[in-house]
């Protein structure tokens, strides 16, 4: 099969490799589309340590079922399908208790962090286990489906958020998965959404998928005037619920500052691996702090919300292009080409 491989930090190509093997529990998925999500561009340079060369990546796609595992008795060939991108045991103290995100021996499609290699969707074919496969409804087009696991990300992290009817909320970040999560906040009942973002374009998509209000913050500047300007838009006390989207200390700042007393802040965005921490303002001010990891059973909620376009992802989606394009879409949007969003792979 053709697939797009990473033979070494920043060369890929597209090769000939073996067709997956299935077990007794997996199928075998015909990939028809794959995002490149912003980990996949993160791991080119082999900075963050979790693509280790060679490997195959991509966790974000769909497909079409071509075979199934001998204990395998709900999905045919010709079944249109997506699937988790986290790969969990199921039989750990984490997925006994219903946290599979959690799961202690948790493995990633497309991923290599060093104890183990899981090759990804970046090809014709990938091996997938039942349990992670969910089935599409025909009115989801398997672009639209590459996009459910980032969309898992932002319902997941508004599922752990304490929102009420009519709350306030300030999404910090207006890439991808924030420009999900106020699509996702506001369809949990807040009515006020600030997005908050230095790139004016991100803001615009913002307003078009039900921000109300926006703050640009100005790259390079102290976030002063920003966290002025949501405090002005939030009767001078600040946003009841926030949700970082970035992930990096001036974003995580512009976050706490943003709530209120007694408001809830999520953190979903983690490039930095760690960050210049405002403790007395976390304390001081009893703001709840809460990580957020991947998704945890939300993928038939959000094919459901996707479905019936509570959530829309095609202004998210910059460009769709064959497997051979991939190595010429990494570097572009590895040099940070401005206006792209999501690039999806047609292998
Ligand atoms: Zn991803
Ligand atoms: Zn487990």
């Amino acid at each position: 099969m053709n697939a797009l491989l990473l033979k070494e930090y920043m060369n890929l190509e597209v090769v000939q490799m073996p067709t997956p093997e299935i077990g007794a529990d997996d199928v075998l998925v015909r990939v028809r589309a794959c995002g490149i999500c912003g980990s996949d561009v993160h791991g080119l340079d082999g900075k963050t340590g979790r693509r280790i060369p060679p490997l195959v990546m991509g966790h974000e796609a769909a497909g079409e079922v071509v075979e199934s595992g001998a204990r395998v008795h709900d999905l045919r060939p010709g079944d249109r399908v997506t699937f988790d991108s986290t790969v969990y045991c199921g039989q750990c103290f984490h997925c006994t208790r219903g946290e599979v995100n959690l799961c202690d021996n948790r493995e990633v499609l497309g991923v290599s962090p060093g104890p183990y290699r899981r090759h990804g969707a970046f090809a014709e074919y990938v091996a997938v286990p039942r349990r992670i496969v969910y089935r599409l409804p025909d009115n989801l087009s398997y672009e639209q489906a590459a996009l459910i696991e980032a969309v898992s990300v932002a319902v997941h992290a508004v599922n752990l958020t304490p929102v009420r009817l009519g709350d306030s909320a300030v999404v910090v970040g207006s890439g991808m998965i924030g420009l999900l999560a106020i699509q996702a906040v506001r369809l949990a009942g807040c009515s006020r959404i600030i997005a908050v973002d230095p790139d004016d374009s991100r803001l615009a998509l913002a307003m078009q998928l039900g921000a109300t209000a926006t703050v640009n913050p100005k790259a390079g500047a102290d976030n002063g005037a920003a966290v002025a300007a949501i405090h002005e838009l939030t009767g001078g006390r600040g946003a009841d619920v926030v949700l970082e989207c970035v992930g990096a200390t001036d974003a995580v700042r512009t976050a706490i500052a943003a709530a209120r007393k007694g408001g809830a802040v999520t953190l979903v965005g983690n490039v930095a691996p760690d960050v210049n921490f405002p403790l007395q303002s976390v304390v001081g001010r009893q703001i709840r702090v809460q990580g957020s990891c991947a998704s945890n059973g939300e993928y038939p909620a959000c094919i459901e919300l996707m479905s019936t376009g509570a959530i829309r992802v095609d202004t998210c989606i910059s460009a769709v292009a064959p497997l051979e394009d991939g190595p010429s879409w990494f570097q572009r949007l590895y040099r940070h080409e401005p206006n792209l969003m999501k690039v999806i792979l047609r292998p």
